[in-house]
């Protein structure tokens, strides 16, 4: 509430106006009691308040505030300018009757001189203000990322939220995250609102010469060692340092509000990147641990666990939207015999070159197990029986057909048991006996050869 003065100044009438009954003492009381913590609009207004006052006549004040200049009291009409002030950004100026106009020079350059202090403090209070609402939004990023980020998620999922997050924060056109395999740095992932796609690579000792641990982000412009190598389009390069050696690159496009990325905001994005450099390391060792818990290590398959999880998965989603799907069960034949004849040792390097023909021989979505021993199962989602069969088949060939060599002097064949969903069974239990029947009716009848439930 801007306060008004009342005493001690008596409404005087206009003709004494510039008279010595206006003294120092009067302005330095006038403007003392102009609230100083205000908003720009109710200091504004209490300043022409005051000068009313003063001169018991119509006012107004002009300010050059940013990012919109104020400008409050009563219509310009009939008004002139009295007197002008420093303020930030430029000059401010009082317009007032021209009684006012002759008011005693000194008298003026007082009044001047205590707007010029009011909005001195004005601007100091802005520039805090900026100032507390950009640490608000950079605690809040930091906040929102960390809580993003605490959860260890599998690297895929990782590399999205971290490009989502500081894309959001920094309002960028693009991020981007650059691996290196030591010779360069590539783009792994990007995120893009207006789909760029980002294809640029940097050499490796280029980003070695500029970085290291705890090195500011970098504005290519303003460096001639990099910005020979990024596009126009790149805005700013955050280094990630993995630890262990590892390395990677947060690369930032221009921001949708065109403002440049100032030093507040490079450490917010050497914090976040920081965090997110955490959050990837993490993200990775999870994939690995995932990894080593479901594949077997001597045939590069899924183990018997990642059966389970990779068949629960794709037979919901076969029930689902009423797909088909086949499992098909290799064992291979008489592989007693080849322990016994050639030693444990290459039974092993058998399994492993029957693990590598399965892995090899079929479509991504499909997915080769080691079900037990010397057991193989083979999962093909949105196939049929007769497909399955003919993939079995074809498997079988590449098993017979696999030339024998130093580590597996014999050739190796295996029988086969083919059921199908829906087909031969409702349910994984129900499917996997009958791939299992199949598979005992192909031993039964002689070995090397395929058996539908
Ligand atoms: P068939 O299936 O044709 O009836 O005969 P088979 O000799 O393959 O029969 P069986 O299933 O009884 O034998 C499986 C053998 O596989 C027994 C076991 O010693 C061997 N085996 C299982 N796992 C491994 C392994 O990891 N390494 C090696 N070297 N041998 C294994
Ligand atoms: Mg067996
Ligand atoms: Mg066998």
């Amino acid at each position: 509430m801007p306060v008004r003065l009342e005493a001690p100044l008596r409404p005087r009438p206009v003709d004494e106006v510039g008279s010595a009954s206006l003294d120092p003492a009067a302005v330095v009381l006038a403007f003392a009691s102009i609230p100083l913590a205000g908003t720009p609009d109710a200091t504004a207004q209490a300043c022409v308040d005051a000068i009313r006052l003063l001169t018991h006549g119509p006012a107004r004040l002009l300010v050059p505030t940013r990012p919109v200049p104020l400008s409050v009291g009563d219509a310009a009409d009939g008004l002139v300018s009295v007197l002008r002030f420093h303020a930030a950004g430029g000059e401010g100026e009082m317009l007032a009757s021209p009684e006012a106009a002759k008011i005693a020079p000194r008298l003026l350059a007082l009044m001047a001189q205590q707007l010029a202090r009011v909005w001195a403090v004005q601007q100091q209070r802005a520039e805090q203000t900026l100032e507390l609402d950009q640490l608000r939004f950079h605690l809040g990023a930091l906040q929102q990322v960390a809580r993003t980020l605490a959860v260890v998620r599998g690297a895929d999922e990782t590399v999205r939220l971290v490009l989502d997050s500081v894309g959001e924060v920094f309002f960028a056109w693009w991020a981007a995250l650059y691996h290196t395999d030591g010779e360069q740095y590539t783009c792994r992932a990007v995120r893009s609102l207006r789909g760029e796609s980002v294809a640029f690579a940097i050499p490796a000792r280029v980003v070695n010469a500029i970085t290291g641990p705890g090195r500011p982000p970098i504005v290519p412009p303003e460096d001639a060692e990099i910005r020979d190598h990024v596009p126009a389009e790149v805005a700013v390069v955050a280094p990630l340092d993995f630890g262990d050696g590892g390395a990677g690159l947060l690369i930032l496009g221009r921001r949708m509000t065109e403002a440049p990325y100032e030093a507040h905001d490079l450490a917010l994005l050497r914090a976040l990147a920081d965090s997110s450099a955490i959050a990837l390391r993490n993200a990775e060792l999870l994939d690995r641990l995932r990894a080593q818990a479901t594949i077997d290590p001597l045939t590069g398959c899924h183990n018997r666990r990642g059966f389970d999880e990779i068949l629960e998965r794709e037979m919901a989603r076969a029930q689902r939207y009423g797909r088909p799907l086949s499992l098909v069960l290799l064992d291979i034949d008489r592989f007693k015999s080849i322990n016994d004849d050639f030693g444990h040792e290459v039974g092993d390097h058998a399994l492993q070159r029957i693990g590598r023909a399965v892995r090899h021989s079929f479509r991504s979505s499909d997915s080769a197990c080691r079900y037990g021993g010397e057991e193989f199962a083979l999962i093909f989602p949105e196939t049929g029986r007769d497909e399955g069969s003919r993939l079995a088949e074809k498997m079988r060939v590449v098993v017979e057909q696999l030339p024998p060599n130093a580590e597996v002097p014999r050739t190796l064949t295996a029988s086969f048991g083919v059921a199908s969903f829906p087909d031969d069974a409702a349910t994984i239990p129900d499917l996997i006996r009958a791939a299992d029947r199949a598979l005992y009716q192909a031993k039964t009848r002689g070995r090397n050869r395929v058996e539908t439930a």
